[in-house]
């Protein structure tokens, strides 16, 4: 039932919103009969059946009576039965004419002009000549009928004879049928035609929705609801869809309604819901059109609710399907790089195209350079970018914390909401700088190693920016009661320092900054450390006393407690540190040695190798360690093949932060000597602790496998290294690397131990450039391994023979000073940029020219003082080679006065030395110039030179500096090396040329 509102509404509605018209059904039409009514009549004497016209002059049955001059009349004519048809309604129409009684002359008081209308229901067709009975109730009356317009003549058949119309309805009707029944009393009329009928409303698609059809109600005020159902591929929008169907037939009032749903857009008045055609979309539900595709989208197929992009063009999520199909950025343009220091700022314009998009953003990927192993790596974590390094909405970017001399190259990339769509990476343009040189950063922790009543032990961490080699540190100290500028200096060349003199039980206040040739870093922030007491000196030296003498068995121990006893006897003037480490370490010289340095143990010593692992180094977790990817075959074992692998990977230690580390694995299946052996380098390692010397992280045994876990070298081996940056350095940076390796060679050295196997493979190289020295294994020496030609087989072991000193090769007499002779050689090595020593020679011409005092030439543009340093290195009596310290300061020396380093051995003087040169091969060995180019390691240049028709050694032997530039050789020191290369080609010309004169 609807709501007194709803009807309120309809009400109003009803009156100002009829929709659709009714439809009539017709029940009887006395009009279309074509034989006699045969209406049944009563009395006999009333009513009578009569043909006629109707106004158009249509033969008609009708019914008429007209006695006027009898009193008391009541005459019915009752229908024949006419069946409802579910209609509650009926409507009966009556065409009938009626006599004016005015007219009719002396006609009786009681002539009518009226009729009555009455009905009865009934289940079937059962009245009879007395049934139902001839009056009201049974009947019911629907009206008294008067004529609107009556008519005066006589003749009834008359062609003027007024027809009135009268239509009457009833209700609620509900039993299968009725009978109508007119009840004259005493007119005199004619019932023309009679027409009975209900309303309906019809089948209609209305707002979207099939409305099926539907019979009026029975009242004229009834409204029935009628529910619709939306069109094929039309949706609701309101629920409920409702029509009213009035008592009239007529709908009204639409409730909800139905939209065509995505892909289909109305037609024929909202009535058919059609899909769109090949070209067009809709997308979304609603009242609009398709549409059609926008720019660079397309579809083929009806009713698409969405265009496909075509081929390299996209959308995001939040694009609206109206908006057209984009693409990715072209590269930003007009890049512009300034340098300062270890800072950069790039600015550079927006792409030429932005692929239709207004949201292009920018992405700095920085790559560093020309640091060996195949060109460009990734920066690290540590670079900085202001405002950031993804995501930029500016064009510029403020990059700091680079290395220093180091080369990056810079990738800005422009990228939009498409970008990450696209199979193809974003457009950049690069910009290759080159940074310069910058102080080292600040050093950031210093610790306390140990201390005495007048001294203490500091060590520190290296700087995490030393943009350099660190030649050494600074340490400024001073009393913390008295002023700053009181303060005194101390210079170590490594990260430790004793700073004796102090007084007992005072606190000093200590700083440190690091050197390199770029000058000094920053101070590190002040730390504060304190003297023991006399009282806790003598207390914690009597703790310890009783633990000396009980290990006295050993015979070396009694060095140790001679030396404490001289400690004890000097103690104002020795330090005895507090050990970190154990009393197998702590041995003593009487001799040379600094009082407190500690001195390598073999590992082979102990009588369980394991033990020395356990002392030696750490024990690191498996689940610590990441391996990620493999960088290197481990050194070969005793026949059976290599040890493992090298692989780089990442080590977090519980409350630390994870750093990149190196990893050497023991394969599976190893014997017990094997992992003995394996292990040892690790022993060995451990007891190391100086920024030149590869730091051991500690190693995995307790798992397989086992690992030795070292810190990463990013550069990779030295020589390797070296070979892939032919002529990139400057000499100084080249001499910075030689420094550090003889500082660490020092330390070693120090420790009283021989390397026996210096040569730049055994280098390791990091990002900043620092050569650290590495291959601490017992393996290479092993005899049983023919697989490396580098070491030769000897008496008692395996010799690289190219790198030793002579007596070590003849007599096994390995120290430090044949670490030395090794050491010359690794400057050879460094200054030829990876070449390797004595060329082809085979090892015994090799033997033979060092002992007829041959030795290496300097290499091309190598400075006479350092090749003076190697031929010291190389000097045949080993007590006149140089120490490893005085190498350290030499090369001090000229890191601090560069212009020492600008001699070169001129060319020509060459000839005169004593000693070999393969330098620059003879050019007449070779039949063509991509021979000789090949011979001078320039193979790469071939094309080159053969474009700009360099292709005879005529030609070549006149090339300039600009020539050299012409055919696209950039590189300095590629330059140099073919410019020298020429000049030795023209020099030895014109030696055959006057021979031959
Ligand atoms: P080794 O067995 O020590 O000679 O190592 C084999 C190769 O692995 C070396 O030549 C290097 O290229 C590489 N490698 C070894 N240790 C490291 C490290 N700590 N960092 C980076 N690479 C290394």
């Amino acid at each position: 039932m609807p709501s007194i509102s709803v009807v309120m509404d309809i009400l109003y509605c009803l009156w100002i919103f009829p929709m659709v018209g009714a439809v009539e059904e017709i029940l009887m039409d006395s009009t279309t009969a074509t034989a006699e009514l045969g209406w049944t009549i009563y009395p006999a004497l009333g009513w009578e059946e009569v043909s006629g016209y109707d106004e158009n002059m249509n033969t008609i049955r009708t019914y008429q009576v007209c006695n006027v001059f009898d009193n008391n009349q009541n005459n019915w004519v009752r229908t024949k039965y006419i069946r409802r048809h579910g209609a509650q309604r009926i409507h009966v129409e009556i065409k009938f004419s009626v006599r004016d009684c005015s007219s009719i002359p002396s006609v009786p008081g009681s002539c009518k002009e009226t009729f009555n209308l009455y009905y009865y229901e009934t289940d079937s067709d059962t009245a009879n000549k007395v049934s139902p009975a001839w009056m009201e109730n049974p009947w019911i009356k629907v009206d008294t009928i008067a004529a609107d317009e009556s008519f005066s003549q006589v003749d009834l058949g008359s062609r003027v004879m007024k027809i009135n119309r009268e239509v009457r309805s009833f209700g609620p009707v509900s039993r299968q049928g009725f009978y109508l029944a007119f009840q004259d009393y005493g007119s005199c009329m004619s019932l023309i035609a009679v027409r009975v009928f209900y309303r309906k409303c019809p089948r209609v698609v209305e707002n979207g929705a099939v409305f099926p059809e539907t019979l009026s109600g029975a009242e004229s005020t009834s409204l029935v609801v009628a529910r619709g159902v939306c069109v094929p591929n039309g949706e609701e929008v309101d629920v409920p869809i409702k029509l009213y169907c009035n008592g009239d037939g007529e709908w009204m009032v639409p409730i909800g309604r139905c939209m065509c749903k995505a892909g289909h857009e109305a037609v024929e008045n909202g009535t058919v819901c059609r899909a769109c055609g090949s070209g067009f979309f809709k997308p979304s539900q609603g009242d609009h059109q398709c549409l059609q595709c926008p720019i660079n989208s397309r579809i083929t197929n009806e009713g698409a609710t969405n265009c496909v992009c075509r081929n390299g063009y996209y959308r995001t999520d939040s694009d609206p399907p109206l908006m057209p199909c984009t693409t990715i950025p072209s590269a930003p343009q007009s890049v512009i790089s300034i340098v300062n220091e270890t800072a950069l700022r790039l600015e550079w314009s927006a792409p030429r195209d932005g692929g239709g998009r207004e949201d292009v953003v920018y992405n700095i990927i920085c790559k560093s350079c020309g640091g060996g192993r195949g060109g460009c790596t990734r920066c690290g974590d540590n670079v900085q970018f202001v405002p950031r390094q993804l995501g930029l909405t500016e064009t510029k970017v403020h990059i700091s914390d680079l290395l220093a001399h180091t080369q990056y190259t810079f990738e800005i990339q422009a990228v939009n909401g498409v970008s990450d769509q696209s199979p193809y990476s974003p457009q950049y343009s690069s910009v290759k700088i080159t940074t310069n040189q910058a102080a080292p950063s600040a050093v950031s922790i210093m610790h306390q190693v140990s201390r005495t009543p007048d001294s203490i032990t500091l060590s520190w961490s290296q700087p995490d920016q030393p943009n350099g080699l660190i030649l050494d540190y600074e340490l400024q100290y001073y009393e913390k009661s008295m002023a700053e500028w009181n303060s005194s200096v101390v210079r170590s060349q490594t990260n430790t320092a004793v700073i004796r003199g102090l007084k007992p039980g005072a606190i000093y206040v200590f700083q440190v900054r690091a050197r390199t040739v770029a000058g000094f870093g920053r101070f590190s922030g002040k730390m504060f450390f304190q003297t023991m007491t006399e009282e806790e000196y003598k207390s914690s030296f009597q703790e310890k006393l009783p633990l000396i003498i009980g290990s006295a068995a050993a015979g070396m121990v009694f060095i140790i407690a001679v030396v404490v006893f001289v400690i004890v006897c000097n103690r104002r003037s020795s330090e005895r540190p507090e050990s970190e480490f154990t009393d197998k370490l702590q041995h003593y010289t009487s001799g040379h040695m600094s009082p407190g340095m500690k001195i390598y143990i073999d590992p082979f010593t102990y009588e369980d190798p394991n033990e020395a692992v356990r002392e030696f180094a750490k024990e690191i977790d498996t689940s610590c360690v990441k391996i990620e990817q493999v960088i290197g075959a481990g050194k070969k074992s005793t026949g059976e093949g290599e040890f493992g692998e090298v692989c780089s990977g990442n080590l977090r230690l519980p409350g630390k932060r994870e750093i990149l580390v190196a990893i050497k694995t023991l394969k599976v299946g190893y014997t017990e000597r094997q992992r003995r052996d394996f292990l040892s380098e690790a022993s060995i390692m451990g007891q190391f602790d100086h920024p030149n010397i590869i730091h051991l992280e500690g190693v995995v045994t307790k798992s397989a496998p086992v690992m030795i876990i070292t810190e990463f070298m990013e550069n990779g081996s030295l020589d390797s290294f070296l070979r892939q940056n032919d002529g990139q350095f400057t000499v100084i940076q080249l001499v910075g690397m030689l420094r550090g390796i003889a500082a660490g060679m020092k330390y070693l050295n120090d420790m009283n131990y021989v390397h026996r196997d210096l040569a730049a493979r055994n280098i390791l190289v990091n990002s900043n450039l620092v050569c650290k020295v590495s291959d601490f294994g017992l393996s290479r020496f092993l005899e049983d391994d023919t697989s490396d030609p580098t070491y030769t087989s000897a008496l008692g072991g395996k010799i690289p023979i190219r790198w030793t000193a002579p007596e070590a090769i003849q007599y096994r007499k390995f120290t430090s000073s044949s670490d030395g002779w090794s050491y010359g050689i690794v400057m050879w090595e460094v200054m030829s940029y990876g070449e390797r020593p004595y060329w082809d020679m085979s090892n015994q011409d090799v033997i033979n020219a060092i002992e007829q005092d041959y030795r290496l030439p300097p290499p091309m543009d190598c400075p006479s003082a350092l090749h003076q340093l190697m031929l010291d290195c190389w000097q045949k009596d080993r007590n006149n080679r140089p120490k490893f310290s005085q190498i350290v300061n030499n090369l001090d020396k000229m890191i601090r006065n560069p212009n020492s380093l600008k001699a070169t051995t001129p060319l020509s003087s060459s000839v005169h030395l004593p000693l070999l040169d393969r330098s620059t091969p003879d050019f007449s060995s070779f039949s063509t110039v991509d021979e000789w180019l090949d011979a001078i390691k320039m193979g790469q240049y071939k094309e080159n030179f053969a474009n700009e028709d360099f292709t005879s050694f005529d030609v070549v032997s006149q090339m300039t500096m600009e020539d050299i530039l012409r055919v696209g050789v950039t590189l300095v020191g590629h330059q140099k090396k073919i410019l020298n290369s020429v000049q030795s080609m023209r020099a030895q010309m014109n030696q055959i040329t006057s021979v031959e004169v």
